[in-house]
């Protein structure tokens, strides 16, 4: 605390040098102001302050502004920017809408966006639940407008409770005015709510605010804005972050985050010098003649060129160029330092190790440009969720690492392991393309399952991998037998590549069931290994690293060689008339135009035709596309083979790709199925049905597990199905004597 105050009162001291200081004729600027903190605050009795007022102050005494603030409401104060009773309003989300309206910066400020809390006791947890629900939204706010626009979408109306601020939000919700109410990140992130305030995990409309100026204002104002903004941004030390780290740290326990005194103390140092040497300075140039202000500003200069280069070498030696964060270097030292600083106490910290999903797709599909925009993205999400004592670095390729310290137990390691999850939840814009991203996090808990660094990283890392296996967008606490099972891992390659050989690999076959009729129409293989040790292993635990090391290549062409025997085997017995064959390819195997050869290969040497056979394909198809993976999935169709979207809604899709591309069906994946007929999943599913409907897409619903499922699908327009409620996946001989014959004749 003592630091930064000290640190504070030496940079005032410095610009109390400042010729604008001195300027005799200051251009008047009205600044319009109303209660958002701790952007902008603006209680009546008090002068406004907050970070854009931070901004405004320091960009005042450089261009000679004389302020003053006008608080109002922002509906009012929108009314006062378009009558030009205001020369500037701090601050103001930027919209389309809006800039026909008003002239904005083109630098942000800050990066922002709606969160909904509900009373503890309202049921709601997603964006439908919202549905006839009293929503407190401040009048006029972005955020508001983007909430009712998102309920219009999911068809949920609800009942609007306008306030005037993001505190009456909260106050409504707590006397139950309202059962929700949405207020920006920022706000909820920096202010304690009342225990009966819950956050949900619904987070809404990213903007960025921005100043505005009327329509027909000379732009001066706001280029002079843009101009400090800018450079203010450019330099960690400068008074930009340090506004950023007091307002956004107001209500952290002592306000020092702890990697403040290593970036900072080089230039601290410094800065006490310069104090010394300007307060010095100061006093003599008050008496004496010019040559000393000469000098003064001579050595001041030199002083602020040694705190840029000190600041551009720690830049480079210590930070990711790309996201601005510390790299592994800077990590290490601040780790270092924060262990250190925990010997001997009796405090915790957690070590959070993250990996983006399915970032090589994203490379390899939109190109590097992409990945680099995208990690840029992610960086600042995450970091907007963390609090001011967490540290986020970059440790290379998709790899964040988080310190968080101060934690009484798991469950707050848990707690920011899933505000990152959420923070990525939301698509990201990358040009045109919308991308959905999400990460798989470990984490390793000081002092219980490790005290140094070395090892705290090891197993984070190694939660984290076991994280990806399961599929990621999940978070995993380190166990020890999970050390156990990354040897295993090593091993799994070498283990698979001999099965391969010893032909310890088979198919298990799956029903696909016409709904209305119940009618076997087809069956879709799913790989099994019959492992000598282990028994039957399925496909869950050895495929991810299969896709890993490329093996899935001719484990998959094994599998449509195996398959299509099969099914004219079936044929040549007459019991599989009109059935098709449904085999899994994963994207691995698009590499290199291999697959064409192998479907080709597969047909002719068991003598099938390819209206038979049905390639599942899942949507992440989308992420690798190109002319390639194009070309392949044309051919595919123009030799007859059909071609379906596996584990449709879990991925990530383009509407355009889905109308472009040459697919004959859709497989909703089973986790909406299993949970129908909950009301959320209702509304996914039929909106996934009608969305096929309107491209003229098949449909078919996996993981059928009851009676109603069943009902509710075919009742709703899927014409096709399969899961356990029909017939598990078996071997060929136990499926046989079903084959030709309806399995739920009943639901005719
Ligand atoms: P998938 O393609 O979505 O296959 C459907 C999975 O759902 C199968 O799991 C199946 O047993 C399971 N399932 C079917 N009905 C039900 C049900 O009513 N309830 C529940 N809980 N589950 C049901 P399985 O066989 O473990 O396969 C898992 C995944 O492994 C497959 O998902 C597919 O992505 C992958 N896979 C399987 N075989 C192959 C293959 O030959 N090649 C590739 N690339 N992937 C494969
Ligand atoms: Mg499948
Ligand atoms: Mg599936």
């Amino acid at each position: 605390m003592a630091f930064r105050h000290l640190l504070q009162a030496s940079l005032f001291w410095l610009l109390s040098y400042s010729p604008a200081w001195a300027a005799p004729d200051r251009i008047p600027v009205r600044v319009g102001v109303f209660e958002n903190p701790p952007i902008v605050s603006a209680a009546s009795d008090a002068p406004p302050e907050g970070i854009a007022i931070d901004v405004i102050r320091w960009v005042a005494e450089r261009e000679g502004w004389q302020v003053t603030y006008v608080p109002d409401s922002f509906d009012n104060l929108l009314a006062r920017l378009d009558k030009g009773d205001i020369d500037l309003l701090a601050i103001i989300a930027y919209s389309d809408e809006r800039a026909k309206r008003f002239q904005f910066t083109q630098q942000s400020l800050i990066g922002n966006w709606g969160m909904v809390f509900r009373h503890a006791e309202a049921d709601i947890h997603s964006l439908p639940d919202l549905k006839g629900k009293r929503v407190a939204l401040m009048r006029s706010g972005t955020h508001s407008q983007a909430l009712i626009e998102l309920l219009r979408q999911f068809d949920a109306p609800f009942t609007p409770v306008y306030v005037d601020n993001f505190p009456q939000v909260m106050e409504a919700i707590a006397e139950r005015r309202a059962d929700a109410g949405a207020v920006n990140r920022v706000f909820a992130a920096l202010h304690p709510h009342q225990p009966d305030l819950v956050v949900t995990s619904i987070v809404f409309n990213p903007v960025f605010v921005h100043y505005a100026a009327p329509k027909g204002a000379s732009p001066a104002l706001l280029a002079a804005l843009d101009r400090h903004l800018e450079a203010l941004k450019a330099d960690p030390q400068s008074a930009y972050y340090e506004s950023l780290r007091h307002w956004l740290e107001a209500t952290s326990a002592n306000g020092v985050p702890r990697w403040l005194p290593w970036t900072a103390a080089g230039a601290g140092s410094l800065l006490v010098l310069a104090l010394a040497i300007a307060g010095f300075l100061r006093h003599q140039v008050q008496r004496q003649t010019g040559e000393l202000q000469r000098r003064a500003d001579q050595l001041q200069s030199e002083i602020e060129q040694r705190i840029q280069a000190q600041a551009h070498l720690n830049q480079l030696a210590y930070f990711d160029e790309l996201t601005g964060l510390p790299n592994r270097e800077g990590f290490r030292i601040a780790l270092n330092q924060t262990l250190t600083g925990l010997q001997g106490t009796n405090e915790r910290l957690a070590l959070l190790f993250l990996d983006v999903d399915r970032l090589k797709n994203i490379n390899d599909g939109l190109g590097h440009g992409a990945g680099d925009l995208l990690l840029k993205q992610i960086a600042i999400r995450l970091q907007s969720v963390l609090r001011a004592h967490d540290q986020l670095s970059r440790f290379g390729g998709d790899e964040f690492v988080v310190i968080v310290s101060e934690i009484g137990d798991a469950a707050d390691a848990e707690l920011v392991a899933t505000r990152l999850l959420q923070s990525l939840a939301m698509p990201i814009h990358i040009g045109s393309t919308q991308v959905y991203s999400s990460a798989s996090i470990g984490i390793a808990l000081y002092p219980d399952d490790a005290t140094s660094m070395e090892s705290l990283l090891k197993h984070a890392d190694t939660a984290m991998y076991q994280a990806k296996e399961m599929g990621g967008n999940r978070f995993l606490f380190y166990h020890a037998q999970q050390t156990a099972r990354v040897v295993e891992r090593l091993t799994l390659d070498t283990r698979l590549r001999q099965a391969l050989e010893r032909d310890e690999l088979l198919l298990h076959y799956q029903p696909i069931v016409a709904l209305g009729s119940g009618n076997i129409v087809g069956v879709e293989a799913l790989l099994r290994w019959d492992d000598p040790d282990r028994g039957l292993v399925m496909p869950g635990a050895f495929i991810p690293a299969a896709e890993d090391t490329g093996l899935i290549v001719q484990l998959g062409e094994w599998v449509l060689e195996a398959g299509c025997i099969q099914l004219r085997a079936w044929q040549e017995q007459g019991k599989a008339s009109g059935m098709t064959l449904a085999v899994n390819v994963s994207t691995r195997q698009f590499e290199g135009a291999r697959l064409v050869k192998a479907v080709q290969q597969a047909l002719s040497r068991a003598g099938l035709a390819p209206e038979c056979l049905e390639l599942e394909i899942t949507e992440n198809v989308m992420l690798i596309m190109n002319d390639e993976v194009r070309s392949s999935l044309e051919t595919l169709r123009g030799m007859g083979v059909r071609l379906s979207l596996d584990d449709f809604g879990t991925g990530y899709s383009s509407l355009s790709y889905l109308k472009e591309l040459p697919f004959h069906s859709l497989k909703i994946d089973r986790s909406f199925v299993s949970k129908l007929p909950e009301r959320g999943d209702i509304q996914i599913v039929t909106t996934i049905l009608a969305l096929a409907r309107g491209l003229e897409l098949q449909t078919i619903a996996e993981g059928i597990e009851t009676q109603e499922q069943y009902d509710f699908l075919r009742d709703h327009g899927c014409e096709f199905g399969q899961g356990y409620l029909m017939s598990r996946p078996q071997p060929a001989g136990a499926l046989a004597p079903m084959l030709g014959r309806p399995l739920l004749a009943g639901n005719a």
